[in-house]
């Protein structure tokens, strides 16, 4: 476990339970100029990820990761979602963002001011950074394929203590949406999400997806998870180089 005690850690992660990232997760973050990725599994200190300067800081607990199986996030497991979280604040990193002046670190806790919403956090910097991460699905699925082994390779190896999720989509969907999975995932989410995602997400539905009885179309306003896995900057003093 990683000394989550030093002074490049959030406020409100220090003591938190923390590991290293995978090499290939590491190597390939160091490419885009991250300087640290850590794994948090803590389920009272981190409930999303976040980025302090150039560390970034994953949330690996998937406790509502079925709000990523929707598009465009389309996430088929566990450390799917994990992974697209990764990439989403190596994006933020890549991308120079500034930081996020709505989410704050304190060693209280984390303060986030929440959008209306939740689709609203699918908009300005963090729209770049989702289409950032789907252009690489897309574009790289080699590089995408490579990670998700590292990263799958991680999850299994690594033991959660009280794990409240299912790996399987169609059981984690039931435990907070009513109904089956929707058979078309694109109708779930609302049109202008639509419109602006589609290109960058792979086109094709998920296989263990298809499967999936046809339940009724869930309208968006019956999705309860509110909180999608993604992640926030937060104010920090240095600039990333
Ligand atoms: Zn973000």
């Amino acid at each position: 476990m990683l000394n989550s005690d030093v002074t490049w850690f959030p406020l409100h992660l220090r003591g938190a339970k923390c590991f290293e990232a995978p090499e290939p997760a590491r190597h390939f973050a160091e490419g885009y100029g991250v300087q640290n990725v850590v794994f948090v599994d803590d389920e009272v200190k981190c409930k999303r990820s976040v980025r302090q300067e150039c560390n970034i800081f994953i949330n690996t607990r998937c406790t509502y990761w079925d709000a990523m199986i929707l598009p465009p996030w389309l996430c088929k497991s566990p450390p799917e979602a994990i992974l697209q979280r990764l990439l989403h604040e190596v994006a933020h990193v890549a991308l120079k963002h500034p930081p996020n002046k709505r989410v704050v670190s304190s060693i209280a806790g984390l303060t986030i001011q929440l959008p209306s919403s939740p689709w609203d956090a699918l908009r300005g910097q963090e729209a770049e950074c989702w289409k950032w991460v789907l252009g690489l699905r897309k574009a790289n699925s080699g590089k995408y394929e490579l990670l998700m082994s590292a990263i799958e390779g991680w999850y299994l190896a690594h033991t959660y203590e009280h794990k409240d999720w299912s790996d399987l989509p169609e059981a984690q969907w039931a435990k907070y949406n009513k109904g089956t999975l929707p058979p078309d995932l694109w109708l779930s989410v609302p049109q202008w999400v639509r419109d602006e995602f589609r290109k960058q997400a792979q086109a094709e539905p998920i296989e263990s997806l298809q499967r999936t009885a046809a339940g009724a179309v869930e309208a968006t306003s019956q999705l309860v998870s509110q909180s999608f896995g993604f992640t926030i900057l937060f104010d920090s003093r240095r600039r990333c180089p």
